[in-house]
């Protein structure tokens, strides 16, 4: 017997499969390599379940979807008042690579685009980059619940060509926002943007964010409670960088896009959400995870403002 969640994400694949509208990011080659036509859904619920359709099992680069893992990565690290001193919380309005800093304190807006991010990222413990590196990966890997792979090719290729979010990192290092040299911190950047992921692990995340904190099948705590409101107020506000106000008024959930393709979002105490269909729209985000959202949010009444 199918349960009724499985039923209903075959039948959304269905009826989402069509939209063809968007493009591949192309602004390294590895990612025009995907298949426009990937799609596949995820829902992980509380117990642990995860319900699949289509093309869950697709690797592809995490990408934006890592900032805020990292983001609650700093705030475990390092506390509140130093995080918010040098990020901030307002939605910037701006597109995800827009240099977009605080003129009097040269603070990034928030942790969502990639000046807060690359911050964020600076902000991980460790004595040296590499162990920065090897905490961020464990962290990102516990939120999934397995170790997660790092895409090499994907890694060189950012690393090659990300002159923008080099500039962003030197913006940075200007306004004393980070310390020393800005490079090894952003290798880290491009790293955990570069990580494999499944759109099952995107929900497993998720699940774990709506769990407070706690991966519902490892029981591993992967950050402190007292921090999940925070992360997921930054990602209502700001998780799909211009496009936040509409997806805050039309989905109503908390989540993060990030150009490989993927979407998750988050129904605290509920389920997480994984998307993936590698074709965006101009902001960068996914056209089906988009419409995949709207649907699901509007089918169970699940908008976080829903009285009902
Ligand atoms: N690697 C990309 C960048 O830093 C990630 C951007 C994204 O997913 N929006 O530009």
């Amino acid at each position: 017997m199918q349960l009724p969640i499985q039923t209903y994400l075959a039948d959304l694949y269905q009826r989402l499969f069509p939209l063809q509208e968007g493009e591949l990011a192309s602004y390294i080659p590895e990612l025009t390599r995907a298949n426009p036509d990937w799609f596949g859904l995820c829902i992980v619920t509380m117990d642990g379940f995860a319900y699949t359709e289509g093309d869950w099992g697709q690797p592809f680069t995490i990408q934006s979807v890592s900032k805020p893992f990292v983001y609650a990565l700093a705030l475990a690290d390092r506390g509140v008042d130093e995080v918010m001193a040098k990020v901030g919380v307002e939605p910037s309005g701006d597109a995800f690579n827009s240099i977009s800093l605080d003129p009097q304190t040269g603070a990034p807006r928030n942790p969502m685009i990639n000046a807060g991010a690359i911050a964020s990222t600076s902000l991980v413990a460790g004595a040296t980059s590499t162990q920065q590196w090897q905490r961020l990966q464990a962290t990102l890997s516990a939120f999934a619940g397995h170790e997660l792979a790092l895409d090499e090719a994907v890694y060189h290729s950012e690393s090659e060509t990300g002159f923008r979010n080099r500039a962003i990192a030197w913006m940075l290092r200007n306004f004393g926002i980070t310390e020393g040299d800005p490079m090894p911190s952003l290798e880290n950047y491009f790293r955990q943007c570069s990580l494999l992921v499944d759109c099952r692990d995107l929900a497993y995340m998720a699940a774990t964010l709506a769990n407070g904190g706690i991966h519902p099948l490892s029981g591993q705590r992967c950050m402190p409670a007292e921090h999940v409101e925070r992360v997921l107020s930054v990602m209502a506000t700001c998780g799909m960088y211009d496009y936040a106000g509409s997806w805050l008024y039309e989905v109503g959930m908390p989540a993060k896009s990030g150009v490989g393709g993927g979407i998750l979002a988050v129904l605290p105490g509920r389920f997480g959400i994984g998307v993936f269909s590698p074709r965006l729209d101009d902001k960068g985000n996914s056209v089906r995870g988009i419409a995949a959202c709207k649907q699901i949010a509007h089918d169970f009444g699940l908008n976080i403002f829903n009285h009902t």
